[in-house]
């Protein structure tokens, strides 16, 4: 695993879990708005041993681990330290962008997965624009999901560059699901369009809720 950071404590990554988030450096998308940038390229990595450690002195203290990054599902040994994460006791997140199938549905298949957060961040067409790659795999992961008995939810970020209208044709491009969160826009640049308030979010949650009745904003 190429580890490029550790949250020891978040209360609200893992819904109704006190969890610790593991970061895995790199990721295949470009997006404009990442927060996580300097973990794209991290140059200094942690030690797997280091976090297991960490991990293993705070089993039964903690409920769960997020596996965050960059993208977790690029690491090829994600199903092996997700394994050692559930012989430890732990309940473990997903946090992916939905690229690599395989590699979700290697944890939803070894049970070793408990839940997962999928971004669905833009129409599929403007993919290339917003993530500077394809929505490539993202509709299979999104079949595994359905067909799997674990807690799930996909999320959008709600980008200034999205339209009112694009937000609604989202929600009826993927089937009714669990739970659909719109999440605050927290600039990362100086915004030449206007960026949705957490009133708008509000707002537009309400009105998709004929759509996609679990729809939640989460500002
Ligand atoms: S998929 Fe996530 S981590 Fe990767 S560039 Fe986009 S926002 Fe950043």
């Amino acid at each position: 695993m190429n580890i490029a950071g550790l949250l020891k404590t978040a209360t609200i990554d893992f819904p109704h879990r006190l969890a610790a988030v593991v970061f895995t450096a790199g990721c295949n998308y470009d997006c404009s708005f990442c927060h996580n940038r300097a973990l794209l390229g991290a140059a200094e990595l942690m030690e797997d041993g280091e976090v297991l450690r960490f991990l293993e002195k705070r089993a039964g203290l903690l409920d769960g681990v997020v596996l965050s990054g960059g993208e977790p599902t690029l690491q090829k040994d994600l199903a092996e330290f997700a394994g050692t994460l559930k012989g430890l006791g732990y309940d473990v997140k997903l946090d992916t962008n939905g690229s690599d199938p395989e590699a979700v549905g290697r944890l939803l298949d070894g049970g070793l997965v408990d839940y997962v957060a999928m971004d669905y961040k833009a129409p599929l067409s403007r993919y290339p624009e917003i993530c500077g790659a394809g929505a490539d795999g993202f509709l299979e992961t999104l079949g595994l999901l359905q067909a799997s008995e674990i807690e799930w939810e996909l999320r959008t970020t709600v980008l200034p560059e999205l339209r009112e209208e694009e937000l609604r044709e989202m929600a009826e491009d993927v089937p009714p699901l669990p739970l659909y969160a719109l999440q605050l826009y927290r600039p990362v640049r100086i915004e030449k369009l206007r960026v949705y308030t957490p009133q708008d979010i509000g707002r537009i949650a309400e009105a998709l809720k004929g759509v996609q009745p679990n729809v939640t904003a989460r500002c």
